[in-house]
């Protein structure tokens, strides 16, 4: 068998427009998935049965797979993911056992593992124990939770890292229902992208069950010693005892969340929304686990502002989770859609200045990052289509696909009206519910669905300037806040000299603070850094979004007093997003380059596999 002729370009549609006043565009062209050895148009996977035991000791998960399978033709063999695994045993159906053998290898997919099936083959088996370095899984000691007394375990399987625990057909294009049985030290209550437990039992050992399909990137597990707290009869929150009740009260919203979020494109499809808040070396803000969004601590900012992050992560529960991408290089679909729809929950709950307050900082994001993908010669991925073959899908977690993906739907929103596009997207996450979607599916979907409903006929040439040209299109939409306004009439008044003064920030939340960082001069004397600290108070806060913002000013300004902190932050925290702009800056200056060698040598054990490997490669 050569996979490679299977896993082989599929040209779906070619576009070519030209168009004098835009830079020459190019074709959409679209691929299968380059991210998995899984033959899916031969035999794929349809249920998981997962039955596995934790042990905190080794470091390792032992575990049977028992997938039901479904074939097409007779094609012999059923492939499989996996990555690092050592595989025991492969059985068929009743116990037969079978032949299988570890095909192609490759650094970032892991390895192809090749199953023997007959044509009346119903179940594959797979009973395997997990590597202690699988990168999916960090096992964190007593001493890295809050509680100090208890080891906790965390998984992150997006991209392509569910294949490190579970051989699985990992690939965003295929769904499958599961059950499970796990079991864990008596102490420690386990918790999956499931149906969950409230409370630890005596046995050590729960059930779950996920009735509705997902993708392998959302199998999740969380093992520690975790208490739960209702918010609604169908939303609550799990944290370590120590944080429950701050986790609680920081997402109170959360039911005017959901309820606000079905008002806008129809009901929740998976019942209940829990939200787990990990420990801090969680390596995102939040990951979308279906039914258990799990978020990083750094949002429990004390004042409820770094909400918009729970709103983020509930609306994958309709981008992405309902309706996702068909491969990596379609990621813009799942976080582009998600960004839109977070921003018109936080909208709905807090009004539109509010909202435009979100969208200025992810435009002001959205260009800092074309700027950097620019300057690093990557500015083939500043197109919202992307072309991962041969690298690592979270080379695509860039802003573009989240905030160049936002503005690109706010375009056509604004060009034809929100209720055109409201009724669109309503029907587009009902019809295609629990499918998965590649660019030119949505492209196909949205126009027809504009023509037949509005007699609208959407242009090829909108499509190709946001999806295959690179950079951001002149023309984009601009947000526009009453509140960042009067944040610029501060800034203009310090910077004709007249002093900063504390009645003109009284009212201002975080994301004002933010504006007003962001839009500081890039360098400033000693003196000016002391007027803006003592007039934001920013070396003493809490909240971890000005704790970067304000670090990266103090980096380049050389402000000493901040070094501490910045250090502190930075072994203490493990979310990518904080990290890399104070790495970054400090990776400027040669003294700078061995700062953050010092800090991320003493940091990079409280790490996840997902920010070491881009750490790795940075700072060496
Ligand atoms: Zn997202």
């Amino acid at each position: 068998m050569n996979i490679k002729t299977i896993t082989a370009l599929i040209v779906v549609a070619a576009v070519m427009t030209r168009c004098a006043t835009q830079p020459k565009q190019e074709t959409i062209v679209m691929k299968k998935d380059p991210h998995s050895y899984s033959r899916p148009n031969e035999a794929k996977v349809t249920h998981l049965s997962w039955k596995a035991s934790v042990d905190f000791d080794s470091k390792k998960i032992s575990g049977t797979a028992k997938w039901k399978i479904e074939q097409q033709g007779n094609p012999g063999v059923i492939v499989f993911d996996s990555k690092g695994l050592s595989i025991a045993k492969v059985t068929l159906d009743n116990d037969e056992a079978t032949y299988f053998k570890i095909g192609q290898k490759n650094e970032i997919l892991g390895e192809e593992l090749i199953v023997s099936i007959k044509p009346e083959t119903k179940a594959v088996s797979i009973e395997y124990v997990t590597d202690p370095s699988a990168e999916a899984l960090q096992w964190l000691s007593a001493q890295q939770t809050a509680g100090k007394k208890f080891p906790f375990l965390f998984t992150q399987s997006q991209a392509i890292l569910a294949r490190s625990w579970v051989p699985s057909q990992d690939s965003p294009g295929i769904h499958f229902t599961y059950d499970a049985e796990v079991s864990v030290p008596k102490d420690l209550l386990a918790l999956m992208s499931a149906s969950n437990p409230q409370q630890k039992n005596e046995t050590g050992t729960y059930k779950f069950e996920m009735k509705q399909p997902i993708s392998s990137y959302l199998l999740a597990l969380a093992v520690g010693d975790v208490s739960f707290k209702p918010i609604s009869n169908r939303s609550g929150v799990y944290a370590e005892p120590s944080l429950v009740d701050t986790a609680a009260w920081e997402f109170a919203d959360l039911e005017k969340m959901i309820a606000g979020a079905e008002e806008l494109y129809g009901p929740y499809a998976w019942e209940r929304y829990d939200v787990i808040v990990l420990p801090p070396s969680f390596p995102f803000g939040g990951m979308e686990n279906p039914r258990l969004t799990f978020a990083t601590p750094t949002i429990l900012s004390g004042d409820r502002s770094l909400t918009s992050l729970i709103a983020h992560e509930l609306a994958h529960s309709w981008s992405g989770n309902l309706v996702t991408n068909s491969t990596w290089n379609d990621f813009w679909l799942n976080e582009g859609f998600t960004v839109y729809f977070e921003t018109r929950i936080m909208e709905k709950l807090y009004g539109k200045d509010y909202a435009e307050m979100l969208a200025s900082l992810n435009l002001q994001d959205l260009k800092d990052e074309i700027e950097s993908l620019n300057a690093a010669n990557l500015s083939a991925d500043t197109k919202l289509l992307l072309n991962l073959e041969g690298r690592s899908p979270d080379d695509g977690v860039t802003d573009i696909a989240y905030n160049k993906g936002y503005y690109f739907l706010r375009s056509i929103e604004e060009a034809h009206g929100r209720d055109k596009f409201d009724a669109f997207l309503k029907s587009y996450f009902t019809e295609n519910a629990f499918k998965s979607m590649d660019t030119e599916g949505f492209k196909n979907y949205i126009t027809s669905y504009y023509q037949t409903n509005f007699n609208i006929g959407l242009k090829d040439s909108t499509f190709n300037k946001w999806i295959v040209t690179e950079g951001l299109p002149a023309d984009h939409p601009q947000p526009s806040s009453t509140r960042f306004k009067k944040v610029d009439e501060v800034l203009a008044s310090w910077k004709a000299e007249k002093p900063l003064d504390a009645t003109q920030s009284k009212d201002w939340s975080t994301h004002e603070w933010l504006h007003f960082l962001k839009n500081l001069p890039e360098t400033l004397t000693q003196e000016q850094m002391k007027a803006v600290d003592s007039f934001g108070n920013f070396s003493n806060s809490g909240n971890s979004e000005i704790i970067t913002a304000w670090g990266v000013i103090s980096i380049r300004n050389n402000y000493a007093k901040m070094n501490p902190k910045i250090e502190s932050f930075l072994i203490n925290t493990g979310r990518r997003k904080f990290l890399s702009p104070l790495y970054n800056e400090m990776l400027k200056t040669e003294d700078g380059r061995r700062r953050a060698k010092a800090i991320y040598d003493k940091a990079r054990p409280n790490y996840h596999f997902v920010a070491t490997n881009t750490f790795d490669k940075l700072i060496k």
